[in-house]
This record gives C-alpha cells, structure tokens and sequence, in this order.
C-alpha cells in the first residue's frame, strides 16, 4: 500500500516519470519518444512518438495468457440470451467484423458509427474499428432520427454498423426506421449499412447499401485481420457528451493516452484483477459504457458483463444474481438506477450470494445522500464509490482510490483529485485559486489534462479552444463548468453545475446544495431545483419534486401543507435565503437519456421561455407538466 498524497503529488510535480512508468502497462509496437509534448497548449499530446493499438491491448495481448478465460458476457433479459465469449472467441468474432469493414475499403482515419443496441455485436464493432485504426463514433440506440442525424453529419462516416432492433422492458423498439430516416436527413451519405438482424423487426434492406452481417461474417469464419499500429496521438473514437446543458460536444479521444490512463485505473481506482469480473451497467452509448463496459476491464485482463435490459426485470433482483452467479468483482452503475432499485423489495439485495464483490462504483450525476444511505446498508457496508468526471476527461477525475491507499468514503462526496488530475478550485468572478477548506467555486484543471482526455473537439479546435479554457492568473486551466466545494481532507462536493448557480440577494447558493437539503424530507423521493428570476432579489429557487407517499397527496390543501414542511427543513438547514419561492410536486423530472437532470430546459419554462434543443431529453411529458404547474 502506498501513500495516496505522495502518489498524486509526484503525477503532478514529476508527470513524466510518473506517466511513464505506467506506460509500460501497455504494449508498445514503438517505444514512446516523449511522455507529454504540451508545447502548444491547451493541446497536450500524450507518448509521442509510440505506436501501439487498443484493440491488441484489450484483446490480443490476452491470447497468452487467458484465451481460454471468458472475456465478454452478454446477457440479455430481453431476448433470454446469456453467451460467454473467451478471449479467443472474441479475437475472432472481431477479426470477423473487421475483415467485413476492409471488405467495404474501411481503413485508417476512416469513420464507422455505431447506432446498436446492447449486445456483442457492438463490441465486435467498436473493437473491430480500433483494429484497424478506424475511428468509431457510438451514438446511444435511444436517440431518434433527428439526434442520430446531426451525429452522421458531424462524424461523416463511411460506414454505419446497426441492427434491426433495440428491446427495452420486453417492448422491440425498432432501429432501422430511425436509421433510414436519419440517413435521408443527414447531408452526409453512409457508403454502406451493415445491419446485425436479431430478427426483433421485420425491414427492407436498401439494395446497393445495406448489407447483412450474417452473411458477410459467413465469408469470413476464418478471418486473420492483424492490429493496424497506429501513433499514440491516432484518435481512436469520438462520442458526444450527453447534451445537458446544450448542443452536444463530439469529443475526440487518442490511443496512447486512454489506452495508458484505463490500464493504469483498473488497479489504482477499481481494483479490477486480471481473470476478475467487471460488470458496469452503463450503456456502450455513454462514456462510461466506452471506458467501462469495454476497454478498461478488457484491458486489465478481465471478463465483462454486457447487458441488455432493464434493472428490474423479471425482478429487482436481476442485477444481483449476475453478481452471484458471475461472481462479479467489481460493479458500476448510476444513481439513478439506484434509485430505481430503491423502489423494489429490499429483500432482493439479500437474496444472493454477493461475497465476490468488492466495491460498486457509483457516476454520472449527484448521489444524494438517502440514495447512497440506502445501497449502502443494502449491500452490507460493501464500499460504495462515487466518482465524477466528464465525457471529456473518459476516466474520472474525482474518487477514492483504493488500489492506490485505503480511503473511507464520506456521504456526498465523489472523493479526492485523482493522481494525474492538477484539479483547483477557483473563484468564478475573480479566476483567483481558492486554495482554503470550504471555499466554493469552479472545479478546473489545470493543463495539460492528463493521459485519456480529450484531444480536441472533433473538427473544431477552436470551439475546444474556446469553451474549455481560460486564462486565470499565471495558469491555463480547463474548466469542468462545475461548482464544488473541498473540505480540510481534500474531499471534494459537486454543488451543481455553474449555470445552475442561484444568486439570491447577493449569496450564492448551489442548486445540489438545495437538492440536498429538501431529499432529506422523509416524503421526498427525488427534487430538482432551479434558479427563476425575480425582480426583488435577482432570483429565486424554485423545487420541483416528487413524493414517495402520493396518497395523501390529492387536494391543494395537503400540497401546501407538504409544501411548507419542505420549505421548514431548508430554513432549518440551508437558512432563509435558500428557502424555495414555491415547491411543486411532479410525477416525474426531465432527465436526459442517461438519466441526467435537465435543469436547463427545467428553469427556462418556470421563467416562460423557449427550452432549447431538447433531442437529449426522454420524457417530453414530465416538462409538460411543469410549464403546466407554473403557469396555473
Ligand atoms: P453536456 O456537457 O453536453 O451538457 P453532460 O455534462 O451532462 O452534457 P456528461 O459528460 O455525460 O455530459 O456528464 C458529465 C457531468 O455529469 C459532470 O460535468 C457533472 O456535472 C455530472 N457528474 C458526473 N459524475 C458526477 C458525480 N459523481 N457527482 C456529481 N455530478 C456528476
Ligand atoms: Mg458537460
């Protein structure tokens, strides 16, 4: 066991060294020259010089040791299909899949995207297009035409890989509509479409574009594709951020530097173990699904759980028997899947056999503190680890890191800065360091971003430039547009996002914080709060939330009455002036697809204006019902 502190200190004072060091985790076809060439900031390229390949550090690198080791599970409670690949079978599952895209001239810097439901499929797929040093571009199977086609036009790709349907809670829900309808709206053309038919949805291929891929993995049972090396600074993917706070950003990832920064976090930050098992229930749409579905535990020599599906079906308790019957190591999901599960009966978190397991990974948004409370004691003190980062950043930047020294967690916080991570707090107004404890300001980085961040915004330097960066004394630093908060212990607490900053009469107040607060009523059971204008005090909070225990719930009366209770306990906690002008209760909050609270589109109907592009949003109706709320 080290010492965490001198570990982050030398990553940051001794970066080259460090970095280095951890890139002999890695197969190298060449020998990097240099470590970190940040002579042109805010561009930092990682390993210059070294030629190496994803897919042969996820794969290949394994037939050694463990072809014979299961590598990937898919599950589908969907389709009841459960099929183990070992790492041989998954070597030629994506040479299949990859001789198949040289077939259609698929080569180097080429772009293939990726519009697939969660199965093995899209695995072999973004696994086969690293292979060849193509560059992959995922777009999450929910997204409908008009989202699928501003991504086809951004990426331009020559090739797109999809299937003929998703499933999700037993209703097929079908692709090949949304696909065709995307490629007639898209500017850019697909030369081909190469379509995985689960026969879920009957369609007519396009004659001339659209192939089968039985048939075409037919010709190729034999297929010996090699690893395309490519330079460390080769992109090897661009995926979009979830689009909360506005027109989503095509984020573009290197080789060398991710494949550098999952080798090296599989044991600091997971202690994930070669021949363990990995089961992250994202989707292969989002980041973490990218990092954590499929590179990172394939790269550290683990199996991983693919899964299609919802968390409780046929049960609550789906998730649970695949820890046991997989013997699941480490986990990795949501909040808001948690909370999801804290809707079903309690019984099912003991119902199974989780010794295996070791930690359960919690990101993408807040976990609040009845939500963590409540995994917490359900899994039998197991360490829950919250940890936060970005789409950007494809590894988190804040967490505890117990492979690194044992840390405990503490209730709200996604832990400390990350080895790598030169993270500083500082004032939004002044861009002064806020170096004291239980300062708030904006969470930065200061450059160059560590091994796996991104590189750039795809086709876009200047707008990476020119989002990202700023200038605060003597420093460039990378802001996170997040507002947070260290405690003496260097632990950190995400406030919200800075857009959601509320100033009330002068005091600044984090959305979360307010969240907080009101989630500790024993009738909330999840609450979103914005920031309204109001022309005495600047603004105002307004909550909307959603009560456990509805049925008391019917007349204005009992509202108010809850209503003023909630109010009761901000006062209590937070003082006055973070007391919401009004609490409405809702049946449900606009989230994103991945589960995100869209306070954005929340806060610009309570203040009567135009939401924005809302092609990220799932559930048009629980905005509906707010403008409704507010307006009555
Ligand atoms: P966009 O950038 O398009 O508005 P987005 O920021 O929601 O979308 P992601 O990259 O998926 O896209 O999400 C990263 C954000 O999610 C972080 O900046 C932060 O606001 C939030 N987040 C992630 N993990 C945590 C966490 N553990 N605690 C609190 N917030 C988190
Ligand atoms: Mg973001």
């Amino acid at each position: 066991m080290g010492n965490f502190a001198d570990f982050h200190a030398r990553s940051i004072n001794d970066r080259d060294a460090f970095w280095a060091e951890h890139a002999k985790r890695v197969e190298w076809k060449v020998q990097p020259k240099q470590i970190c060439d940040y002579s042109n900031p805010p561009f930092a390229k990682w390993f210059v010089g070294g030629e190496t390949n994803l897919c042969h550090n996820a794969v290949d690198r394994h037939l050694a040791e463990r072809a014979d080791q299961p590598a990937l599970i898919f599950v589908s409670t969907e389709t009841d299909t459960e099929k183990t690949y070992t790492y041989r079978e998954l070597h030629a599952e994506v040479q299949r899949m990859a001789a198949i895209l040289q077939d259609q001239g698929v080569v180097k810097g080429d772009r293939v995207l990726i519009y697939m439901p969660m199965i093995a499929e899209a695995a072999f797929a973004m696994l086969a297009c690293v292979r060849l040093g193509a560059i992959h571009s995922v777009v999450f199977g929910g997204f409908a035409s008009h989202s699928l086609a501003t991504r086809i036009e951004d990426a331009s790709p020559k090739v797109i890989i999809s299937a003929d349907a998703g499933s999700r809670g037993g209703k097929v829900v079908p692709y090949k509509p949304l696909l065709d309808d995307a490629i007639k709206l898209s500017a850019h053309k697909p030369a081909k479409v190469i379509m995985v038919d689960r026969q879920l949805a009957a369609f007519t291929p396009v004659a001339g574009r659209d192939l089968d891929y039985a048939t075409e993995r037919a010709k190729h049972m034999d297929a010996v594709v090699p690893c395309e090396w490519v330079e460390s600074t080769h992109p090897s993917y661009t995926l979009y951020t979830s689009g909360t706070t506005g027109k989503p950003k095509g984020v573009q990832r290197d080789t060398g530097g991710y494949t550098v920064a999952l080798a090296a976090s599989m044991p600091h930050v997971f202690e994930g173990k070669p021949g363990g098992t990995f089961f992250c229930t994202s989707d292969i749409g989002w980041v973490v699904g990218h990092s954590y579905i499929i590179y990172g535990p394939l790269i550290g020599g683990m199996a991983t759980i693919l899964y299609e599906g919802l968390p409780i079906r046929p049960d609550g308790g789906i998730w649970w028997s695949l820890v046991e019957k997989y013997k699941v190591n480490v986990m990795f999901s949501a909040p808001t899947a948690i909370r999801v599960l804290k809707k079903q009966d309690p019984a099912l978190l003991t119902k199974y056999d989780l010794s295996s397991l070791q930690a359960l990974f919690l990101a993408g948004e807040p976990l609040d503190e009845p939500t963590a409370k409540w995994i917490s004691e359900g899994l039998n003190g197991k360490a829950i680890i919250d940890n936060y980062w970005q789409t950007e950043t494809g590894w988190p930047i804040l967490s505890i890191c117990n492979g690194v020294e044992k840390a405990p967690s503490k209730f709200g916080s996604p832990g400390k800065a990350i080895y790598g991570y030169n993270v500083k707090l500082v004032d939004d107004q002044t861009g002064e360091e806020l170096t004291g404890a239980n300062q708030k300001g904006v969470l930065t980085i200061e450059g160059p971003l560590p091994p796996g961040n991104l590189q750039t915004i795809w086709g876009d330097d200047a707008r990476f430039v020119k989002t990202y960066w700023k200038t605060v004394p003597n420093k460039l630093v990378y802001s996170t547009f997040d507002w947070a908060v260290r405690d003496e212990d260097g632990y950190f607490f995400i406030l919200g996002r800075t857009d959601d900053v509320i100033n009330v009469a002068g005091h600044r107040l984090g959305t979360r914080e307010i969240e907080e607060s009101i989630s500790s009523h024993p009738n909330v059971a999840e609450v979103a709060v914005v920031g309204v204008a109001d022309q005495l005090k600047g603004q105002v909070a307004m909550a909307f939330a959603i009560a456990k225990d509805t049925s008391g719930l019917t007349d204005a009366a009992a509202r108010l009455k809850l209503e003023g209770e909630v109010m009761k306990v901000v006062d209590s906690q937070l003082g006055a002036v973070a007391r919401p002008s009004r609490v409405f209760f809702v049946s449900a909050l606009p989230k994103t697809r991945s589960g995100k609270l869209l306070r954005r589109a929340i806060q610009a109907v309570a203040e009567g204006r135009d939401p924005g592009d809302l092609t990220t949003m799932d559930d048009p109706a629980a905005l509906q019902q707010i403008m409704e709320l507010v307006k009555a």
